[in-house]
């Protein structure tokens, strides 16, 4: 994988799935651009870049304001000249009841992870045109498309919507030649899941065939695979990122793994 002359944007890119997408995409080759909220953690995310002479900026952006993606999407091209590859990564995933789900709950994670995707893209659209091999890679989720959970329904319902938009957005941007697929990961160890508590990552942990949760790098290693030139022929597709979460039909699949 070689992406040398390339740029790529990574919202979400301060922390967990983003800043290894984003530490990958540096790692062969390309000029990364990190779009976060949080500028403590994307700025030293850059400077570990520069140390080992990577190239990579951070931008303060905010993916559920259609402004500050288009403010960033100017920003980077002014500073790095153009876009190729495109993760839309940026994602929330507060635990929430039904019973007790408020409609403020539901926005938030749909302003973030739906909304912010649609924005994103098209903040980004203009210079992905230009681009001879432009790439959008969305981080989905297993849950939503593929499996559920307690608290996680507004959440899913916002990672199955990013594939419903994928698959005629594929077809909109094959004019341009640009493809569209997304990620589903399972488990990944990441800031964000830390915050949902050791219990939670026991129980996740027992419930994988691999016996333990992947690391970002398993997910950004999809990314460079889905932006390489090897995938130009693949668009609006999925790749699950799992460890095998999803295949055990029941428990007891599970249960010969012990020993
Ligand atoms: P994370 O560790 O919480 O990192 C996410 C980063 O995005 C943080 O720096 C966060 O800033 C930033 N962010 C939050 N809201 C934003 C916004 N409105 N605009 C721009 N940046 C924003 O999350 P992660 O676990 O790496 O998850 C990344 C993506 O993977 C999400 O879409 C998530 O749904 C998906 N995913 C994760 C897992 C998993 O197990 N970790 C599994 C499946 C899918 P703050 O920290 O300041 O909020």
């Amino acid at each position: 994988m070689n992406f040398q002359e390339r740029v790529a944007v990574v919202t979400g890119g301060s922390k967990g799935i983003g800043k290894a997408m984003a530490q990958q995409f540096a790692a062969h080759g390309a000029k990364v651009a990190i779009l976060d909220i949080d500028p403590a953690a994307g700025e030293a995310v850059v400077q570990s870049l520069h140390d080992t002479g990577q190239q990579a900026h951070f931008f303060h952006a905010n993916v559920d304001d259609l402004a500050s993606m288009e403010r960033a999407a100017t920003q980077v091209a002014h500073t790095l000249g153009k876009t190729d590859i495109l993760c839309c990564n940026a994602g929330i995933y507060p635990q929430a009841f039904l019973e007790t789900m408020t409609e403020a709950d539901w926005d938030a994670v749909h302003r973030v992870n739906l909304k912010g995707m649609f924005f994103t893209l098209k903040a980004f659209l203009p210079l992905l045109k230009q681009s001879p091999q432009g790439r959008i890679i969305l981080t989905s989720s297993i849950t939503g498309p593929i499996t559920g959970y307690p608290g996680w329904a507004h959440y899913g319902a916002t990672k199955a919507g990013m594939l419903g938009f994928m698959r005629s957005a594929a077809i909109e941007l094959a004019k341009y030649g640009i493809t569209i697929n997304a990620i589903l990961p399972g488990n990944i160890e990441t800031e964000g899941l830390g915050e949902i508590g050791a219990e939670y990552r026991r129980k996740m942990e027992s419930v994988i065939p691999f016996r333990r949760l992947g690391k970002p790098e398993d997910v950004a290693y999809a990314a460079l695979f889905f932006a390489s030139d090897g995938a130009a022929y693949i668009t609006g597709q999925t790749l699950v990122v799992d460890g095998g979460q999803v295949l055990p039909e029941s428990s007891l699949a599970l249960e010969d793994l012990q020993d």
